[in-house]
């Protein structure tokens, strides 16, 4: 790294303040949510907010860096596999006169850290006054997005008055964590993980100039070193330090793509790598700002979201997928959940489908894990882990502690099936937005295939003449064993009604791909008459004559709790009611047949989703952050704006407020992806048919333009509501012409000639 020292103009975060989270001075008690707010990712590295200085571990969370797949089991969480934290690349200590760089809140007159989304960075600003001196204090962290190996950390230090000694002392931190040490040389040190046998490499190369003049280190440790200098006032210390961190299977390869990786980073020059990084960035949001006018608080929450979503995924490794907290805190230890194929991936299908391809990808490796989960309960086909780490295999711990320190069971494992159809959902939902026939042929069609043998099997024939699917877990967890959950059943039959589909699809189109496939699986046309048998012969629970569906067998005979009584807790409802009492009630946890007429607005004739609406929504208690995106989306869909946009509040207020939710553990990503889907879904009204593109907006008062890129077979398209006039434009910018449906009307969108239309 090479250059004068570091411009001021690099530390300063981006002016307007619906780009950025900001916060001012510092409060010890909220670090952790704002570590959260604050992560940064690109997928392959996360990096949690904390502040750049700290008052020394104990003060700290434990981990501040995550890789995507570092999966190992530590005998905690029940032995099952966690993603285990990186050792922390960041850490600096400063001492000035001796005194420690931020013992004290009282030694940091004003403190500022901002979450520049547009260019996907974190800085901080502050003026520090102990010992001594007094200093003015920036500094600037990313993990690449350009290059995604890389991690960068400037720092400037500007001495306003004062001279004393100072010192400035780098090293590795939290290398014990679970990690077992392979080799420390100067510039690299490697790991592997105990049992998985995971490597890890980090090489580092650190700087420090005086006035634009390097300044040699004392080495003190493999990757560690110290500057020790005398400040005067007017001085200007910069400090850069690089990192390139690679996950491999091999400790050799680990090392040696590290340090090419940080070989190339230093040719680059910090400017450099920040100038790629940002521009990849600004290409991302190019394709994914969701812009909001009239309500800047939605604004905000949007950008929040499709920040956290860009930074989630990672388009180049399809052996991993993103956890429910992503890369940003180590609730769930890093699993993944039906939150990606369902809350997700619409979002990447839509601007981003590289990225949605690899995480099916993932889902397409961890088949064989599945079949074995299937086999080993008794069923065929595809059981996905309700839980996912690595390599697909179920990962949900076998129980945990309860607020009152309770021991309780988790069944969710073994009884919460519907994944296995979300899965196949999110594959059909990629194929529908993408046309990748590729995919398909190789990948998607011997996914949904396995999951609906599996459904097949599961959903057995009784003498009532009907299939049942019994003792399950939907996805409202708070009733643990029911029989015939109808988001369970609708989804099963919908996925066997998918795969027989493609499998007609296969046999005309690539009766080549068909052949091999259906000989690989053993697929014969008696077993396609099974599927069909067993989709036409699944128990719903839908009645015609309410037009209500049972969210399973029996719910309605449940005890009735008035949810209202409630309001202004702070606890969710199982807590207030207890274990038994809620599995005796129909306090629901999350959407459930709700979810499913987000999903599958098709399966709800006539006004059926209206009054499934009416009934199922007060009795659900959101006991999960999935909940309100779903009910943001289904209630816009319905008309019913002024409700839709209380859900999106009570979403955004997730991550944003420290009100809701347990936030210190890491973001909600899936809330925030269904707060894209609430927005684009629900309010734009956006939805795909065959050929054809719907919209039907139905803005929240006060939204005075909603605008937005989105993708669909190949066509890169925008789309912009001006609610005041009540106008809708769509562009195509890439791509072939499509008919274009707005409200009941048709166009023809062509490139080159917009639609501006009445709505
Ligand atoms: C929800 C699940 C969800 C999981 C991870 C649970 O509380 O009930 O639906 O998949 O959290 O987000």
């Amino acid at each position: 790294m090479t250059g004068p020292s570091l411009a001021e103009t690099l530390f300063a975060p981006s002016a307007d303040p619906a780009w950025r989270l900001t916060e001012e001075g510092y409060d010890p008690l909220r670090e952790s949510s704002r570590e959260t707010r604050f992560a940064i990712s690109n997928g392959f590295l996360g990096v949690r907010g904390e502040r750049a200085f700290t008052r020394g571990r104990r003060w700290t969370t434990p981990a501040r860096t995550y890789v995507a797949g570092l999966f190992d089991r530590t005998g905690e969480a029940g032995g099952v596999p966690v993603l285990l934290p990186a050792a922390d690349w960041l850490e600096v200590q400063l001492q000035t006169a001796g005194v420690r760089f931020v013992d004290e809140p009282a030694d940091v007159p004003s403190h500022r850290m901002d979450l520049d989304m547009r260019r996907g960075l974190v800085v901080s600003d502050c003026l520090h006054g102990a010992g001594p001196v007094r200093l003015r204090v920036r500094t600037l962290r990313l993990v690449s997005l350009a290059e995604r190996a890389l991690g960068l950390q400037l720092i400037r230090l500007d001495l306003l008055a004062g001279e004393a000694t100072v010192t400035l002392e780098v090293s590795l931190k939290g290398v014990d964590q679970g990690l077992e040490p392979q080799s420390a040389s100067p510039d690299l040190v490697s790991w592997r993980t105990r049992r998985s046998g995971i490597a890890l490499a980090m090489a580092a190369a650190a700087e420090l100039r005086i006035d634009g003049q390097a300044l040699a280190p004392v080495r003190t440790a493999p990757l560690g070193d110290a500057w020790r200098w005398a400040t005067r006032p007017g001085q200007v210390v910069t400090f850069e330090r690089l990192v390139g961190i690679v996950r491999a299977d091999d400790g050799a390869v680990a090392a040696a793509t590290a340090r090419a990786a940080l070989k190339r980073g230093r040719a680059r020059g910090a400017k450099g790598l920040v100038a790629d990084h940002e521009a990849v960035w600004s290409g991302r949001w190019v394709r994914s700002d969701v812009e909001v006018d009239g309500d800047a608080a939605a604004q905000r929450a949007l950008r929040f979201a499709v920040y956290h979503l860009n930074s989630a995924a990672n388009p180049d490794d399809d052996q991993v997928s993103i956890g429910a907290r992503a890369l940003t805190g180590s609730d769930y230890g890093g699993h993944v959940f039906w939150d990606t194929d369902i809350y997700l991936l619409p979002f990447y299908c839509h601007t981003w489908p590289k990225a949605a391809r690899a995480l099916l990808m993932y889902r397409f490796h961890g088949l064989d894990a599945a079949r074995a989960k299937a086999r080993s309960l008794g069923w065929t086909g595809a059981l996905y882990a309700w839980e996912a780490a690595g390599d697909g295999e179920e990962a949900t711990p076998p129980c945990t502690v309860a607020p009152d320190r309770q021991v309780l069971g988790i069944f969710t494992g073994l009884r919460e099936h519907h994944v296995s159809a979300d899965v196949a959902y999110g594959v059909w939902r990629y194929w529908t937005a993408t046309g990748d026939e590729e995919f398909l042929r190789e990948a998607g069609a011997e996914i949904l295939f396995e999951t609906a043998r599996f459904w097949a099997s599961r959903a057995v024939p009784e003498p009532d003449g009907r299939r049942h699917i019994r003792g399950v877990i939907g996805p409202d967890e708070y009733h643990e064993t029911v029989d015939d959950n109808a988001f369970t059943n609708v989804m099963a039959r919908w996925n066997l009604e998918r795969a027989l589909e493609i499998a007609g699809l296969m046999r005309e189109r690539w009766p080549q791909s068909w052949r091999a496939l259906s000989g690989k699986l053993g697929l014969d046309d008696p077993e396609l008459d099974q599927w069909r048998e067993a989709a036409d012969g699944l128990a719903t629970g839908y009645d015609p004559k309410t037009g209500l569906y049972e969210q399973f067998s029996g719910f309605f005979g449940l005890e009735p709790v008035d949810l209202s009584a409630y309001a202004g807790r702070s606890v969710p409802m199982d807590v207030v009611l207890g274990r038994e009492r809620t599995q005796r009630s129909q306090v629901i946890k999350q959407a459930d047949v709700v979810a499913l007429l987000a999903l599958l607005p098709d399966v709800f004739p006539g006004d059926a989703g209206k009054r499934n609406f009416l009934y199922y929504e007060p009795r659900c208690g959101h006991g999960s952050s999935l909940s309100p995106p779903l009910h943001a989306l289904v209630a816009a869909r319905l008309g019913e704006t002024d409700k839709a946009l209380d859900y999106f509040r009570r979403t955004a207020a997730i991550d944003l407020s420290d009100t809701t939710a347990a936030v210190g553990g890491g973001v909600h990503i899936g809330a925030l992806g269904g707060l894209w889907m609430a927005t684009v879904f629900g309010f734009a009204g956006v939805a795909f048919g065959d050929e054809v593109i719907s919209l039907s907006p139905r803005l929240p008062t006060g939204w005075t333009r909603l605008a937005f890129p989105f993708e669909w077979r190949g066509r890169r398209m925008r789309c912009e509501i001006l609610q005041t006039q009540r106008r809708l434009q769509v562009w195509l910018e890439e791509g072939q012409a499509v008919t274009v449906r707005i409200n009941a009307v048709r166009h023809l969108l062509e490139p080159g000639r917009p639609i501006d239309a009445a709505y």
